[in-house]
């Protein structure tokens, strides 16, 4: 284990500044809050995050995430607090600690290569300081080279292929090509200990034999290009188990098939010398066929150049070969950008980490956060938020999204059913934007269905499409079924009963093609009552016997208990047609709420009672505001209006007196939500009313 010193002057030897008293005071803190804890090893716990801080030392980073290392798992494994972290640590530590913390929260199952994507986005968007995501890679390949000490086996292949699937990408993504390629050695070797076992052993006699091969190899092609004139810094190196395994598995090929387990570079001076460089190794080895590339005619997207062939080599070994000048070469080593899609022939010559260096000065001289992410690809992922469901499969959606975007983004059939939403377990408005991790638990009910409301609110075009074509349908069905009912009223106000073809005959007086289009006319007011009354019976109206409109049938809500108490609730008077949801109160009964009404909110104790209004719901009270014009008569033009719906005027009150304009809020008694919408839609048309709104 690094002791206190050790550490110290690692990160002394290439930051003289380094805060040593902050260094001093993590490794003394972390290592009382671990205490007598141990690793699987043997060893004390506290070893764990001193070597994680030696890793990162390696990459020369800086205190602050040096002491971040030393006390990364203080939050999560001992009795240490984020408070005390802050007032000893100090606002940035903090952060970093939590972010770490945060992300061993969620090291999630990755069942399928989708997960494991979304996953990997997921810890990117989370880290945000990417130092946090150095830690976390750090911490992960420290519990990679401890791994075998675990005695279970299950637990072993578990770590071993969440890093496989996950941290070794990421680290890839981020340029962290050395961490990758330890990572996927230690995890090949722990998920397929045969193949590891069998490649070492080849690789092995490869190298008996006459001495070190690669060197061999490399001196050949140097002398023979030297003795034709070329001048070329010829480097080679083996390619890393794991690598090798994967593209025999790929490409169906055994091991001695395989041409990709040494590769060569040779670095000259000009473009005229790299394909010099090309004739002469075709002309003294024969090259394979299919394998040559020119991404000097024609440069890969990312700027990528070099020329790349394989070549049967004297011992009847293939050995792929990269002919590139020295500009080239800087370009795929040195670029940031290039490294990250750049993959291969990386050699130990790249290991003086330039892309840290990059890095390192992207963080010093980052003025903010967005300036550093802008930087590096987490960019890429800034304007998109991840959301869990409750099994823990993880959603991506844009930014802004709420759990009706949510709902439909899991599935269909759960948007269009959607009546509530748990975020983190609290029951929350629909129209709550979620953020990253939110655990999204969407309250269904089958009798519900899409709300046009909605549309004020989601984001994603998913549920937008679906949200507008089922208004569409349904708004035809529902016009009609409304006709219906002001129908078989305006039938009950004639004075006889009537003849069995009234109706037809009706439809050709009133020259509509079928009863549908009639109830929709009725309902719409396209066609008054007394027009239909003649209609069906010419005549009628004339007469004194036209009964006056019924009576209201009583409010019948669907999902209650028979003679179970309920309440309309105050706050947001739903009326039928309204999509509404019950709050069980002990000792009160049931609260009747609209979907979408915000103080649901504060039924997080009570029980959530799936409701729909019965077919016969007739009647409520909405709340609405309406500003008026200061003018004569205003207020008796909307009376009117009222009348004219025959909607019923139960209190108004004047809210505020702006000038020329004044609020009134009005409790007025409707049928339902069209008849409401209807009388909102006339108060709009009329001149004196500025905006007419429910509340
Ligand atoms: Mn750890």
């Amino acid at each position: 284990m690094l002791r206190q010193y050790e550490l110290l002057d690692k990160v002394k030897s290439y930051d003289p500044d380094a805060d040593e008293a902050l260094i001093n005071r993590a490794y003394v803190f972390s290592m009382k809050a671990h205490g007598s804890q141990k690793r699987a090893s043997g060893d004390p716990y506290f070893s764990h995050p001193i070597e994680v801080a030696g890793i990162l030392t390696d990459l020369h980073l800086d205190d602050e995430t040096i002491v971040t290392a030393i006390l990364h798992d203080t939050i999560e494994d001992t009795v240490a607090t984020p408070e005390e972290i802050e007032k000893l640590f100090g606002k940035n530590v903090a952060r970093l600690v939590d972010g770490v913390t945060k992300l061993s929260k969620i090291e999630a199952q990755s069942e399928s290569e989708r997960a494991a994507e979304n996953l990997r986005k997921f810890l990117l968007a989370m880290s945000g300081d990417i130092r946090v995501l150095l830690v976390k890679l750090a911490d992960r390949l420290h519990n990679m080279r401890t791994l075998h000490f675990i005695g279970n086996e299950e637990k072993r292949r578990r770590i071993a292929k969440e890093t496989m699937d996950i941290y070794a990408p990421l680290a890839e993504r981020i340029g962290m090509y050395e961490f990758m390629k330890e990572m996927q050695t230690l995890a090949f070797r722990e998920i397929e200990p045969d193949a590891y076992e069998s490649i070492g052993r080849r690789l092995e006699q490869l190298n008996t034999g006459d001495g070190d091969l690669i060197q061999r190899i490399q001196r050949g092609l140097k002398a023979h290009l030297e003795a034709n004139g070329v001048d070329a810094d010829v480097q080679g190196r083996e390619k890393h188990p794991y690598s090798i395994w994967r593209k025999m598995a790929e490409r169906h090929v055994s091991f001695e098939q395989l041409s990709d387990i040494m590769a060569f570079r040779c670095i000259v001076d000009s473009v005229e010398d790299c394909y010099r460089t090309l004739g002469l190794i075709h002309q003294r080895w024969p090259m394979v066929p299919g394998r040559f590339k020119d991404y000097i005619s024609t440069p890969k997207r990312n700027g990528y150049c070099s020329l790349h062939t394989t070549v049967i080599h004297d011992e009847n070994m293939r050995i792929e070969i990269q002919i590139r000048t020295r500009d080239m070469h800087a370009r795929a080593e040195y670029g940031l950008a290039a490294h990250w899609a750049y993959k291969e022939g990386k050699t130990a010559a790249a290991t003086q980490h330039p892309w840290i260096t990059d890095l390192i000065e992207i963080l010093e001289h980052a003025g903010s956060a967005e300036e550093l992410l802008e930087h590096t690809r987490m960019a890429m992922y800034q304007d998109r938020i991840f959301a869990f469901t409750p099994k823990g499969e993880l959603i991506q959606l844009p930014k802004g999204a709420t759990p009706v975007d949510f709902a439909y983004a899991v599935h269909t059939d759960l948007g269009d059913q959607t009546v509530g939403a748990k975020i983190n377990g609290r029951v929350m408005p629909l129209r709550t934007p979620l953020d990253n991790g939110d655990q999204v638990e969407i309250l269904v009910s089958k009798a519900q269905h899409p709300q046009p409301a909605w549309l004020a609110f989601v984001v994603t075009g998913k549920a937008r499409a679906k949200v507008r074509r089922f208004v569409k349908s349904k708004e035809r069905e529902e016009t009609i079924s409304l006709g219906r009912k002001i129908f078989d009223e305006i039938v009950e106000r004639l004075p006889m009963p009537l003849g069995w073809e009234a109706l037809t005959e009706a439809l050709k007086r009133l020259h509509l093609p079928d009863d549908e289009a009639l109830m929709e006319a009725i309902a719409q007011k396209r066609i008054s009552d007394t027009a239909v009354m003649e209609a069906l019976m010419p005549g009628s109206t004339g007469k004194d016997g036209v009964k006056p409109p019924p009576q209201r049938s009583a409010i019948s809500i669907k999902g209650l208990t028979p003679g179970v108490a309920f309440d309309l609730a105050e706050c947001c008077h739903p009326v039928p047609g309204d999509r509404i949801v019950g709050l069980r109160r002990e000792g009160i009964g049931i609260e009747v709420h609209t979907i979408d009404c915000e103080n649901l909110a504060s039924g997080l104790d009570a029980d959530w009672v799936d409701l729909a209004w019965g077919d016969e719901s007739d009647g409520g009270t909405a709340r609405l505001s309406v500003v008026l014009k200061n003018e004569p008569g205003a207020l008796a033009a909307i009376a009117t209006i009222f009348g004219n719906h025959g909607a019923n005027i139960v209190s108004m009150e004047q809210t505020s007196r702006d000038g020329s304009f004044h609020t009134f809020q009005l409790d007025i008694e409707v049928h339902d939500v069209q008849h409401l919408m209807r009388i909102l839609a006339a108060l709009r048309a009329t001149d004196v009313v500025s905006t007419a709104e429910r509340l």
